[in-house]
């Protein structure tokens, strides 16, 4: 007999998890189909030698002020979240260093002292508005799906602008239209800092220089700030968690079991078509309420729904989906030494380091270089001219990351093209594997000169290519899918007619990074696609559930 659920959900990632376990917790029947052996999607650790546990993708959890974590009762099924005192820093060729905290404002002001005490006042102003203002904000952006297809609202009306004018008394609504970098050169002084808080917004969101993003670009460093860090064991300890917590609710996962077909008929997903390997009775499953498909959006397209179920206009702007930005070289290292910093980050990284170093930070036309060299040279950067990294070290915090005298710098990024783009093709970046870690190194020994070869254990490359082998859902093998600039960004991600996560065929579901509002493992996206889900589905939740209060409801 063919398998039926109410729900089939493509893809095990954070969003596909997510979304499955909204569902089966409202009681529904759902069956989660995943390519890989193991579910988690980008959210995975690796051990590529015994007793080290390196991050190939993502590696912080910024999600802790949305919905989602209480919801779904994460941490009763094993998730535990280390808050790190330092989260952020940044560092200059001549070893002037910031490090910025909101659990420990008053020193990070102190430290900022010595460079800027404009800036120190400003850090107190903007520290000193409550936590609970700030939730209220990031979960009015990102915990709250884009307006109805079609309803034009005034910027002004926009319940995170209310929010911002009523609790940051620095706010100007003329802010709406700049980039990050214009407004921090109105208000702040040190360039370290804004070269800092702008590779923040360019690893979580826009361009520091994209114009109209600004305003979200100081909300990533929200998130950074109050809403992030890392899981104790590991990133993929978040999916384990998820995992548990679907099956605690019923869901039934089909692992190795890759979707080749979306099943639609008379314009209605009714389920999915399994590869021949798929090691089941059933290569069909059936979906009696919804398909929901939890990878790329260009994969959903063009590969998994028969190309006479969709528009031509419609398939043709599918293919001009663009990938570019968010397409990074992952380097992890183990050392035997910590770095020994130079100048005064010597002193104002210790006792412990921010867990998250940018550097060089002299000058954002190093950020710009990298930019140019990536989106439109579409080589990779190589010279210490173009390259700015963040560095990353968890094992200060987590002794699960590294035997004792071993330490984990990962990952440690730098921003390369999607591999279509690459002008020397899709597998350029890969070729330039050993060039690329070189150049990185020497920019990491200019601030940490006692990291030489002779202390570096061993080193571990994951290219985008890499990136979109092992999962298929990382189409570029980038970190949010397609861009987050203003044209694929809010009421317009991935396209306007997709922004609710309906799609064009009935009961065919978005819920991947490429869905408003984009990377990172949120589960904004499932918390945002529930509502519509309740909407369309007639659900009942329990009384866990709360909607945002800023979202709006169709029109009859
Ligand atoms: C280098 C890098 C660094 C990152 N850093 C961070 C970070 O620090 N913090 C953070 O929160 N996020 C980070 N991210 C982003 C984060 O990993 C993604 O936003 C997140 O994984 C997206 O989740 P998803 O569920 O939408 O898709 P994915 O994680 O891509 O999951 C999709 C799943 O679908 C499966 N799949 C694909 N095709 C099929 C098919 N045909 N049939 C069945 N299954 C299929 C895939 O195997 C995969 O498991 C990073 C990403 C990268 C690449």
């Amino acid at each position: 007999m063919i398998p039926h659920y109410d729900v089939v959900v493509v893809g095990g990632g954070p969003n596909g998890l997510g979304i499955a376990c909204y569902l089966a917790k409202c009681g529904l029947t759902v069956c989660l189909c995943e390519d890989r052996l193991e579910l988690g999607g980008g959210v995975e650790n690796a051990e590529p030698l015994p007793g080290f546990r390196i991050d190939p993708h993502a590696t912080y959890f910024y999600g802790a002020a949305g919905p989602p974590v209480e919801q779904l009762e994460l941490a009763k099924f094993g998730f535990r979240l280390n808050y790190y005192r330092d989260l952020l820093g940044g560092i200059t060729s001549d070893g002037q260093a910031i490090n910025l905290s909101m659990y420990d404002p008053e020193r990070s002001a102190k430290l900022l002292e010595r460079y800027s005490k404009s800036d120190a006042d400003l850090w107190r102003l903007y520290t000193s508005i409550p936590i609970n203002d700030f939730v209220r904000l990031l979960r009015s952006i990102y915990w709250t799906p884009p307006p109805p297809v079609g309803k034009n609202i005034d910027p002004l009306d926009l319940p995170w602008v209310k929010i911002l004018r009523e609790i940051m008394p620095l706010f100007d609504p003329v802010w709406l239209d700049l980039s990050l970098f214009e407004i921090l050169d109105l208000v702040s002084q040190n360039e370290c800092l804004k070269v800092a808080m702008g590779m923040a917004a360019w690893y979580n969101g826009p361009h520091p220089d994209w114009a109209g993003t600004g305003v979200f670009g100081l909300t990533c460093n929200l998130l950074n700030g109050i809403s992030s860090g890392s899981p104790a064991g590991g990133m993929h300890t978040l999916a384990h968690s998820l995992a548990r917590a679907c099956m605690h609710h019923g869901v039934r996962f089909l692992t190795n079991c890759k979707v080749e077909e979306i099943l639609v008929e008379d314009g209605v997903a009714k389920g999915v078509v399994l590869s021949d390997d798929a090691p089941v009775q059933h290569r069909v499953i059936r979906a009696d309420r919804a398909v929901i498909s939890g990878i790329h959006v260009k994969h959903t397209f063009k590969k998994l729904v028969a190309p006479k179920h969709l528009p031509l206009d419609f398939r043709q702007r599918i293919e001009d989906v663009s990938l570019k930005g968010s397409s990074l070289f992952t380097l992890s290292l183990i050392s035997k030494e910590n770095p020994r910093w130079i100048g005064d980050a010597a002193e104002i990284f210790s006792p412990t380091f921010p867990t998250c170093i940018f550097l060089p930070c002299d000058s954002r036309e190093i950020l710009r270089n990298q930019t140019r060299t990536v989106d439109s040279y579409n080589t990779h950067p190589i010279s210490k001219d173009n390259i700015i990294v963040p560095i990353c070290q968890h094992d200060q915090c987590d002794p699960t990351r590294a035997p004792a005298g071993y330490h984990v710098f990962s990952p440690i990024y730098i921003q390369v093209p999607p591999p279509e783009d690459h002008v020397d093709g899709p597998r350029a970046v890969n070729d330039a594997k050993e060039e690329i870690t070189e150049a990185i190194m020497e920019v990491i020994r200019s601030v940490a000169p006692n990291l030489t070869p002779d202390k570096i254990v061993a080193k571990f490359v994951n290219t985008p290519y890499d990136s979109s082998l092992r999962n298929l859902g990382f189409v570029g093998g980038g970190w949010y899918g397609s861009r987050q600039a203003e044209d694929e960004w809010y009421e317009r991600r991935p396209l306007p007619e997709l922004a609710r996560y309906r799609t064009p065929v009935e009961r065919l579901y978005l819920c991947n990074q490429t869905s408003y509002p984009g990377g990172l493992a949120l589960f904004a996206v499932p918390y945002n696609l529930m509502h519509i889900l309740i909407e369309d589905l007639d659900l009942k939740p329990g009384a866990w559930w709360y909607p945002s209060p800023d979202y709006i409801k169709e029109e009859a």
